[in-house]
């Protein structure tokens, strides 16, 4: 890690401020969460239905005197001018029964729209993508941007690998921190579950499990995944979005980011020369810091998992390709 520079007491205060595009479920949420961690003393909401963003802001000011001192206010695009980071959670979401890919088409329509506006008011910013198809988007929005891959990040897999930690704590009945499993590939139906370097405080699952006098049953594995993979669905079926978990894990990479943590977190970024994936938005394990994207992990996989991220790339790249044809690059 590099020496922090040396404080300045004379030198302008520079407002940490963070910038929400799209300010419904996810957005809102979000904002309300990162208002609670203080991370940020200034936070903009834009939203295409204004009304909507400044009901948001208003209701959020009021929470200020019980959380952190933060200005928050609804604005246009422009004032996402000088933001640390802009989170874009604008656009469509699931209905029950429909897949993310199933929004690609009025999504994609939105951020050629949004995503020029937010690099002309911001290009020294970090772009975090949340909106899905958040893979296919987050690739789009560095096509269109401009900006450079390791600042535009995709939250990508890590609800996905929260999701899979909380299932393997609750059935091994430790604490989710003390699990350390990552979902690789795409935020969706095909994402890979990457079991080989799965491990409990260090010890790989099944040592975990006979020390712990538990059974280590590979069905139980199986159901694990699944019911990760399907989370969303199954919340979507119940109470018709989902927003809590997303909007922790976009904190968290804002924290990542504005803190310079260089936390290892999933999340979707631009691949190149892995395991024959080439120029495509997947997740792999990535350390996060103040430049953004710092490092992908690029994890040994067995044969079963590199076959899986391949296809998993596969699904991405026939996306990515339907819009690379009518995007500007
Ligand atoms: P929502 O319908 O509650 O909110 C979407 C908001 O986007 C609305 O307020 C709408 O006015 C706004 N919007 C639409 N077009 C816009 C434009 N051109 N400019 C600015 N704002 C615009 O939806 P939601 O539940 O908040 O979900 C938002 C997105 O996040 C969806 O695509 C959803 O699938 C996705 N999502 C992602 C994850 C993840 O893990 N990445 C998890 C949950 C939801």
């Amino acid at each position: 890690m590099t020496a922090p520079q040396a404080f300045d007491p004379l030198a302008p205060a520079h407002p940490t401020r963070v910038a929400v595009v799209g300010t419904g479920a996810v957005g809102s949420t979000f904002a309300f969460g990162l208002l609670l961690s203080g991370l940020a003393s200034e936070i903009v909401l834009s939203d295409a239905n204004e009304r909507k963003a400044e009901g948001e802001a208003m209701d959020l000011m009021h929470a200020v005197p019980f959380a952190r001192t933060a200005r928050v206010w609804a604005g246009p695009i422009s004032d996402c001018r000088g933001a640390a980071v802009t989170v874009i959670a604008a656009g469509a979401a699931q209905k029950p029964g429909e897949t993310r890919m199933d929004l690609v088409a009025k999504n994609a329509a939105i951020f050629r729209e949004l995503v020029p506006q937010v690099a002309e008011a911001n290009p020294d910013g970090i772009i975090l993508v949340a909106t899905n198809p958040v893979d296919v988007l987050a690739y789009l929005t560095y096509r269109i941007s401009g900006l450079p891959a390791e600042r535009v990040i995709g939250s990508g897999t890590i609800l996905d690998t929260a999701r899979f930690r909380m299932l393997l704590a609750d059935h091994y009945d430790v604490d989710p921190r003390s699990v350390h499993a990552h979902i690789a590939g795409e935020h969706g139906d095909s994402e890979v579950p990457v079991w080989s370097s799965a491990n409990i405080a260090g010890m790989p699952i099944g040592d975990f499990a006979t020390a712990a006098g538990m059974a280590h049953d590979d069905e139980d594995l199986r159901e694990i995944f699944e019911n990760t993979r399907d989370a969303a669905y199954q919340i979507i079926e119940r109470k018709g979005a989902t927003y809590y978990a997303v909007a922790a894990g976009l904190v968290r990479i804002v924290q990542a980011i504005l803190r310079d943590q260089k936390t290892v977190l999933s999340v979707s970024s631009l691949i190149g020369d892995y395991y024959g994936i080439d120029d495509v938005y997947l997740s792999l394990p990535t350390v996060v810091g103040r430049r953004g994207v710092e490092r992908t992990l690029r994890l040994g996989l067995s044969a079963e998992e590199a076959s899986g991220l391949g296809c998993t790339a596969g699904v991405r790249r026939e996306a990515t390709e339907a819009i690379r044809t009518r995007a500007p690059a």
